[in-house]
């Protein structure tokens, strides 16, 4: 080791401290990895493995990438998981005695990319802690490109359920935790499960209770931890303490921007498990999880990025607290009926940056000139936005109107101190107006003075010299020179003196032009210096304002997303609902806000919908395929959740009592990559409904029970019935769209139950869909009209309605459950044990009906007796 060259042993001493990391050591313009790193980053990266001499017997496997485009390097790092550490030369290579300093300014890991480009512009990036303990979990979460911070705390058998759906919600990019078993659960692998993420173990002591609590107070500057709502949530104050730990190590950043942690419970919010969150549609479609085709592509109308980061966020957590919601409604209802105040509001919007991610690069110090001018340009509509609000009168746009600083001081600063168009480094200078630093002034007019010199020495040496084609010209390697092409150096005066010989010129300088340039040089090298000194100072003046900043970006993109509603709700005609603490929902002619989207104006058929947890808690929805069954369930829920959200929702009128959660089960999941098969999805999926949902729950169920045979699907459809409709049990509001007709008996036995069927019209052999809801049960499937729709052959078809037939007349499918069979007494159960007997052993019935007992010898009857039983067991 001791002949390791002195800069190979900086290398390995800084890989020390980040094991963990890829390392990128910065060699002039590249970043260099060496070792392992090389052998891993070459192959992730797909460049060549070299190598270098490190002093060893055998070279340094090397690999590298410029520094100007390493960002697309890191990305693709970060994308499969890997940390990579930036180590930078940390002091001037020509001052440096000895090998340049080295260190590492900053980790970027998956869920701390704050790089504009490495990030998704209406999509945050978050990066959670996990803390288990036996009392319970904590989890924090927070996106340093905008500063936002949250943490909450769950307790009992139920936590590891209320994380999983937490998870779900916030899709972090990076996760670190000190232990993922909850009480000898182990949840890793259900983690994984749930979100694409990363996971990474962090030093248990960052979570420690002193420690933790110390780091929240060190950073929010705080002697106590009440003003936060923290005191007493140790779980959320362990999970919050690493987490500021985690972003400062990787950081090293004093992470201003971050000036607040929010608590919440997951109460306040609608509870959505990651089965409806992807039933929904409420983000991404299922089939191609793009985000056209879900709601929130339906309900993005919004003109800034921070406006779709928090529509996003509204989305996934619809409200549960009634006059939130109103407030939120009264707003989207004033804007919607003030034409002219919107369209206001949607141009200048228009005209305000990303905010939230400007004022973390500005506060990172990461910020260029251009991101001031865009925050500069952000903060000129803001006088306009205010006097738009000052004239509006709800609640809500009256707070908005409060949050927005009109910020005149940084605007103003900004104004005089940072050109119109600067350059996209702040290294070369070309920033700072002449108007706002004198000196930067002098300097400036030194360097004009100076080139309009050397400008006016070309004409006059021409003159002096008589040399027509004598030129001036620069080039980086000799600076200003005199050139004379060799026809004419006869002509060339005694004072000057060459400097290069070119094949048909000869370039000179005299002491008169190298003064002159120097003094430019000087000036420019001063220059660049002075400009960067003051954009920093400029640049940090503005980080105060920091928090002042958020909240406005806060306020601003609230008021987009109301704007967005309100468009929306203009637009698509939606009508305001009424939210109620009643168990209720009540809606006239409800459409599916997406399904109407991608049809024809006119062509959705409207449905009404009455669910009220009294003699309407629980409707049986039956009808053939294709018949609109999903997406009138679906319907519903979206509605709610519209609702809730405070949006305006398709219907002619809605009705809605608050939802504490949706659940659905819908159609056969392809969970199957976790080794579980259909059916055994669809039931852990039913249990989760039956174990959390409560009288104020909305449940959709389609066809429960299709995973398993007949008769076991029907069994355990018809026990869920019973179970979900009773107030005993749940006696939720739910919609059970099923094929087992058999369930429509429930109806008159059952209290709350009611039959709902999707109407269609037979029209010869075929059927058509009539898209319309009405009271009742369907009487048939029409399941091979259905598969003549989808261009089953005729041959096919034809058989298939000969065995349909047939079975009909043997009856096979009709063992029904006790209560079915109270009703029907005609038809008791030895019979119907008898058909099914029948059917199943007609070639043994028929050979008992043939035997001739009475002139049969005991050993005839004993074989005859050994036939019938292997007939039976074959
Ligand atoms: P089911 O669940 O009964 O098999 P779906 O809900 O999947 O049927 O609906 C099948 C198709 O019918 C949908 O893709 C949609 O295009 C159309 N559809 C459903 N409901 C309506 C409606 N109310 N108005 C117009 N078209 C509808």
């Amino acid at each position: 080791m001791e002949n390791l060259t002195p800069m190979m042993r900086q290398y390995l001493d800084l890989k020390e401290l980040y094991k963990d990391c890829i390392l990128f050591f910065r060699l002039g313009d590249f970043y260099e990895m060496f070792f392992e790193d090389a052998i891993t980053a070459s192959k992730e990266l797909e460049i060549t493995l070299t190598g270098r001499d490190c002093g060893l017997k055998e070279r340094a496997p090397m690999c590298g990438v410029p520094y100007h485009s390493a960002d697309s390097y890191i990305a693709k790092l970060i994308d499969r998981g890997y940390k990579v550490a930036i180590c930078e030369q940390i002091e001037d290579p020509s001052a440096a005695k000895g090998i340049v300093k080295r260190d590492v300014v900053r980790i970027i890991t998956p869920g701390t990319v704050i790089d504009p480009h490495l990030l998704q512009e209406k999509e945050n990036n978050y990066i959670m802690a996990i803390y288990c303990s036996k009392e319970g979990i904590g989890v924090s979460f927070g996106d340093i490109s905008t500063g936002e911070m949250r943490t909450t705390e769950f307790f009992g058998p139920k936590a590891p359920c209320s994380l999983l759906d937490e998870i779900a919600k916030i899709s972090p990019r990076e996760i670190i935790f000190n232990s993922l078993t909850y009480l000898d659960h182990p949840l890793e692998s259900e983690i994984v499960a749930v979100v694409n993420t990363n996971l990474y173990l962090f030093d248990a002591w960052a979570f420690e209770k002193d420690y933790a609590q110390k780091k929240i107070k060190d950073h929010f500057h705080l002697l106590a931890l009440d003003g936060l709502g923290l005191a007493d949530k140790e779980l959320s104050v362990a999970a919050t303490g690493a987490l500021l730990e985690y972003l400062q190590q990787t950081q090293k950043n004093s992470l201003k921007h971050i000036h607040q942690v929010r608590y919440y419970t997951i109460e306040q919010f609608m509870i959505l498990d990651k089965f409806t969150r992807r039933n929904l549609e409420l983000t991404e479609t299922i089939r191609d999880k793009s985000k056209k085709g879900s709601l929130l592509w339906v309900m993005d109308k919004t003109n800034t990025a921070m406006g779709a980061r928090m529509l996003r966020r509204w989305i996934e957590e619809p409200l549960q607290d009634v006059a939130s919601i109103q407030s939120r409604l009264d707003a989207v209802e004033e804007l919607k009926v003030n034409l002219l105040a919107r369209e206001d509001l949607k141009e200048l919007l228009g005209q305000v940056y990303d905010l939230e991610r400007l004022v973390a690069r500005i506060s990172y110090g990461n910020a260029n000139g251009r991101d001031l001018i865009s925050l500069k340009l952000s903060l000129e509509v803001l006088p306009e936005i205010r006097k738009i609000l000052s004239n509006l009168s709800t609640s809500r746009l009256k707070n908005i109107l409060d949050h927005i600083d009109p910020l005149e001081e940084v605007r103003n600063l900004i104004d005089e101190a940072i050109v119109d168009d600067p350059p996209l480094t702040i290294k070369e200078g070309g920033i700072i107006k002449d108007s706002y630093h004198p000196e930067i002034a002098s300097l400036r007019e030194a360097i004009t003075n100076g080139k309009s010199w050397i400008a006016s020495l070309e004409s006059k040496e021409r003159q002096l010299t008589g040399i027509k084609s004598l030129k001036i010209s620069y080039n980086k390697v000799f600076g200003y020179f005199i050139e004379v092409t060799k026809s004419n150096l006869s002509a060339v005066p005694q004072h000057y003196m060459r400097k290069q010989t070119l094949a048909n010129a000869e370039r000179y300088i005299t002491p008169e032009l190298k003064e002159v340039e120097s003094r430019i040089l000087g000036a420019e090298e001063k220059i660049v210096e002075l400009e960067y000194q003051v954009f920093i100072q400029i640049r940090e003046e503005i980080g105060k304002h920091t928090k002042k900043i958020q909240d406005t970006a806060t306020a601003l993109a609230a008021l987009d997303v109301l704007v967005s509603f309100a468009e929306i709700s203009d637009k698509f005609g939606y009508t305001k609902p009424v939210i109620t603490e009643k168990e209720e929902i009540h809606i006239i002619n409800g459409r599916h806000p997406v399904v109407e989207r991608t049809m024809p104006l006119g062509m959705f058929v409207a449905n009404d919908t009455l669910l009220d947890c009294n003699e309407n808690r629980f409707a049986i929805i039956t009808g053939p395929n294709m018949a609109g069954k999903s997406t009138y369930m679906r319907q519903v829920a979206l509605i709610v959740l519209m609702a809730q959200i405070g949006c305006f929702v398709p219907a002619d009128k809605a009705a809605i009592g608050i939802v504490d959660r949706i659940f659905t089960r819908v159609g056969a999941s392809d969970d199957l990559s976790q080794g579980q098969s259909t059916f055994m999805v669809e039931m852990s999926e039913l249990a989760n409904i039956l174990n959390n949902a409560t009288r104020k729950s909305l449940i959709i169920l389609d066809e429960i029970g299709r995973g398993t045979s007949t008769y076991d699907g029907l069994s355990i459809a018809w026990a869920v019935v019973e179970h979900i409709s009773n107030y005993e049990n749940i006696g939720a509001r739910t919609l059970f769209a099923t094929h087992y007709h058999e369930l429509t008996e429930l109806e008159g036995i059952l209290d709350g139950v009611k039959n709902y069927c999707i109407s269609v019209k037979e029209h010869g052999d075929d059927i058509i869909f009539l898209r319309k809801i009405i009271r009742g049960g369907a009487d048939q499937s029409y399941g091979i009209q259905v598969a003549k729709l989808a261009g089953i052959s005729e041959t096919v078809i034809h058989r298939a309605k000969q065995i349909l037939e047939d079975l009909e007349a043997h009856d096979i499918n009709r063992s029904k459950p006790t209560l079915w069979k109270k009703k029907h007494p005609e038809k008791n159960s030895q019979e119907q044990q008898l058909d099914l007997f029948t059917y199943q052993y007609e070639g043994v019935i028929n050979a008992l009906k043939k035997v001739d007992i009475m002139n049969m010898t005991p050993m005839e009857a004993m074989n005859c007796l050994y036939k019938l039983i292997n007939m039976m067991k074959n």
